[in-house]
């Protein structure tokens, strides 16, 4: 049995450091805004070069935090994509803005620059730009799109943590990257996490506020706010885990590319040549992709599927009105894309026996 994913392994290589981090917080009698988020937020900050983190409950909170602490809100409009997790849309809309849906590029999975263009209003206040798999979205023309029309650029990296753009840190290209730390991502916490980071003063004082129900000094608020806090326990893990971040990408893109070197019968993703993809997930596509996905099951091998229905053709989102049909190149990633088995403790002989299995079925 080969599964698509596990955690355990990982665990295991890293249990004594994060054993003895829960410990130094369940010691410590503090646990909540003390001195691992504080830790945290600045080692977090220095691994991209920025000057501010700021440590919140989820991903989804992330994304919902920078677009408020952005002026985002009710009356606005924000671009992002359909091919997502439904946290990116989700977070739009809890800030009372609506998302406008645009198609991808067929190549990378990401936000095309032309259909976001062709998708502003005079409403249209940010684009949020998911760099989807663990590679980067074409953000030379996404940058210059914001710029020239005024629109705050939020870049969702939930799956790209540590991953580079001509050499620059995804997150940090645009006016804030927000990030999850749910336990599957590339760094995952014991439970629910996320941040976001940025270089600017006022939008991290503001983002500092709203996590923590607007509170400016003790049980003063200045500002209406919620509760969005990353916990001590979290930021104490994390810690660990992002000393050990650029080493465990490494795993993952040396899987990848055996992956690469041994796939044969279906489309394996291509990277961008000046990105460092971080592999979250490996997504092949093939146009038998239900077939192979039974047929690979029964040889013991598990894969999914990120994400089998586009937001717009979710039930919970038929209101937005757009019918199958209106992105097609999303709709067609939906019928073709299979992702891999790819984890910290995925061996290089399980690797090789997923390339068989395929190669068998496909008769190559
Ligand atoms: C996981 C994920 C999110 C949401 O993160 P949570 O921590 O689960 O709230 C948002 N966007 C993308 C692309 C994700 O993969």
């Amino acid at each position: 049995m080969i599964p698509f994913n596990q955690l355990k392994p990982l665990h295991d290589l890293l249990a004594d450091e994060i054993n003895a981090a829960l410990l130094r917080v369940a010691d410590s009698g503090w646990y909540i805004l003390g001195p691992e988020v504080a830790a945290f937020e600045r080692e977090f900050a220095a691994y991209h070069g920025l000057k501010h983190a700021v440590g919140v409950a989820t991903g989804t909170d992330a994304i919902e935090l920078a677009l408020r602490a952005g002026g985002v809100g009710a009356g606005d409009e924000v671009i992002t994509v359909a091919h997502t997790a439904l946290a990116t849309v989700a977070a739009i809309e809890a800030t009372g803005a609506a998302p406008v849906l645009a198609d991808i590029d067929p190549v990378t999975f990401t936000l095309c620059p032309d259909a976001a263009r062709a998708a502003i209003t005079a409403r249209t206040r940010a684009i949020v730009v998911v760099h989807l798999y663990g590679g980067a979205a074409d953000m030379d023309a996404l940058l210059s799109l914001a710029q020239a029309r005024d629109l705050l650029l939020i870049e969702d990296c939930a799956q790209a943590h540590g991953a580079l753009y001509q050499g620059r840190k995804l997150g940090t290209l645009g006016s804030m990257g927000a990030f999850s730390f749910y336990p599957t991502k590339n760094m995952g916490a014991y439970g629910d996490g996320g941040a976001v980071i940025t270089d600017d003063d006022a939008l991290a004082e503001k983002l500092r506020k709203l996590r923590n129900y607007g509170q400016s000094s003790r049980y003063h608020h200045q500002s209406r706010g919620t509760n969005s806090r990353l916990d001590e326990l979290q930021a104490a893990v994390l810690r660990v885990k992002l000393a050990h971040l650029d080493e465990l990408n490494q795993r993952r893109r040396d899987i990848a590319a055996i992956y690469e070197a041994n796939l044969t019968g279906v489309h394996k993703p291509s990277a961008r040549a000046d990105s460092q993809h971080v592999y979250h997930l490996y997504v092949i596509r093939d146009a038998q992709r239900d077939q192979l996905m039974t047929d690979l099951q029964e040889r013991g091998i598990g894969t999914l599927i990120h994400y089998p229905v586009p937001v717009h053709l979710q039930e919970s989102h038929r209101d937005l009105g757009l019918g199958a049909g209106s992105l097609p190149y999303t709709e067609r990633a939906a019928r073709e894309i299979l992702s891999l088995p790819l984890y910290i403790g995925l061996s290089d002989d399980d690797a090789l026996r997923v390339c068989e299995a395929i190669s068998q079925l496909r008769g190559v």
